[in-house]
């Protein structure tokens, strides 16, 4: 299989310096502090060197999708013991031991055995995982994520279970839908994120906006968006 195109760490460092004056004009135009924005980089498929090269211009937080993958770069890059792994891909039940042992935050629980298995699972020497609740906002045949009228129970359960926190909502809006429908959905997104804050008073996090609509999320309350091809160029798989 062909290697993901690799960047030098000179068009690296610019592009994470242009993602980091979107989100700030993006901020300005909201009228919001873009200290209330965090950047997650997101490098499935890409390899630890260039984590090591974002690294090194100062970014913390990453993404990844694939459990297996993701635990060799880990290791790899076990020595910036600093980095806040972020599992952001679709969660199957036999790898919930897995991301409970090597991630901080968790972005895809849409089921409550999730739930059960990761509160049982997470090692207590670690703290609480950080979790989120992924919406499915445009109903999609993806299948991922609960409906906006599921979000209070299954809160309730993350909120309730000792090794987790929640910390809010993760979405992943359609990009086909019209400009129209894209605004509808976002702006659904950010009333559920507001309703969810008034029952857990903690929640903190709306993880809205990739590279293509980073502007549209940070306009309806993103507090973190999750960059990778605007950070690492084109993926191949
Ligand atoms: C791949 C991925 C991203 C990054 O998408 P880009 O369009 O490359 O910025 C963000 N969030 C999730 C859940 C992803 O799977």
């Amino acid at each position: 299989m062909p290697r993901s195109t690799e960047l030098s760490s000179s068009a690296l460092h610019a592009h994470f310096a242009t993602v980091m004056q979107q989100i700030q004009d993006a901020a300005k135009a909201a009228n919001r502090d873009p200290d209330s924005i965090a950047l997650l980089a997101v490098s499935k498929t890409k390899p630890a060197s260039a984590i090591a090269e974002l690294y090194r211009a100062g970014q913390r937080q990453f993404g990844e999708n694939y459990v297996q993958e993701a635990i060799e770069k880990i290791q790899e890059l076990q020595a910036h013991d600093d980095i806040v792994w972020h599992f952001i891909g679709p969660l199957q039940s036999n790898k919930t031991k897995d991301v409970a042992e090597h991630f901080a935050w968790v972005h895809s629980i849409d089921r409550e055995k999730l739930v059960r298995r990761l509160a049982n699972q997470r090692p207590k020497t670690l703290g609480p995982l950080n979790v989120l609740i992924q919406v499915n906002i445009d109903d999609e045949a993806s299948k991922a994520g609960v409906n906006l009228t599921e979000i209070p129970e299954l809160a309730a359960s993350i909120a309730s279970a000792e090794q987790l926190k929640l910390r809010g909502i993760m979405a992943i809006p359609n990009p086909d839908a019209s400009a129209e429908q894209q605004k509808q959905s976002f702006a659904e997104l950010q009333k559920a994120y507001k309703e969810l804050q008034e029952q857990h008073p903690d929640v903190d996090t709306l993880s809205l906006g990739m590279s293509n609509d980073l502007q549209l999320a940070i306009a309806h309350g993103s507090t973190m968006v999750r960059i990778g091809t605007a950070l690492f160029g084109a993926r191949e798989k």
